[in-house]
């Protein structure tokens, strides 16, 4: 079932959420409701408080598709192709954070905006899976990113909270003001959002390789 994302200002994206004591089979199928949820919104990552329930639970897909709508594994670092994805995690815990990088962020609270947010490149993370088990992620790349900006959710932090004071309040200020952007826009910001990070890491390739 297709769940309704909270978009900011929405109150309830502040909450706090709660650790789950068991993973009963309701939040099995809040489970799977956010997964799907996330695939039709075409999302890399949703938060339990984003569909207005405030516990740690988080699903994860950050593996890109071909134009065909296949799922491939071009541009995935080696330790995210380790993880199985899609990842569902209650009670997530980083416990290893490790260097900086940067990431053109977006979010399907905050649909329409992306803006460079720093977080750890490295992450070592760990939970309960759909079947309460206890397990371990070790990653970088964009899975680390995605595994903190969905973490800041529990905390009920987004990530224009993390830009500068001017910048976090122009856009709030914007969103309060006018609402969001059309889908027609949304999806132009969407394809220069994309560019721009395609321009990032090649800047990034470029500059490893010392040219
Ligand atoms: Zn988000």
């Amino acid at each position: 079932m297709v769940l309704e994302i909270l978009k900011f200002p929405d109150p309830r994206l502040r909450k706090k959420g709660v650790a789950v004591k068991e993973v009963t089979p309701e939040l099995k199928k809040l489970a799977t409701d956010m997964i799907e949820t996330m695939y039709a919104e075409n999302g890399i990552g949703l938060a339990a408080p984003q569909v207005g329930q405030s516990i740690r639970l988080l699903v994860i897909d950050t593996r890109p598709h071909d134009e065909e709508g296949n799922i491939v594994t071009t541009g995935l670092t080696e330790l995210e192709q380790q993880v199985q994805q899609p990842i569902v995690i209650f009670n997530p815990e980083i416990v290893v954070a490790r260097e900086k990088t940067t990431y053109e962020e977006g979010c399907l609270s905050v649909p329409g905006y992306f803006e460079t947010v720093e977080r750890n490149k490295y992450i070592e993370a760990k939970g309960l899976d759909i079947d309460g088990k206890e397990f371990w992620i070790k990653t970088d790349g964009l899975l680390a990113i995605c595994v903190q900006h969905e973490m800041d959710h529990l905390e009920g932090k987004l990530f224009i909270d993390r830009l500068s004071f001017v910048k976090s309040n122009k856009i709030k200020n914007k969103i309060q003001k006018h609402g969001y952007p059309t889908p027609e826009e949304m999806e132009e910001s969407r394809e220069e959002a994309r560019a721009r990070r395609n321009e990032a890491k090649e800047a990034e390739a470029r500059a490893s390789s010392g040219d």
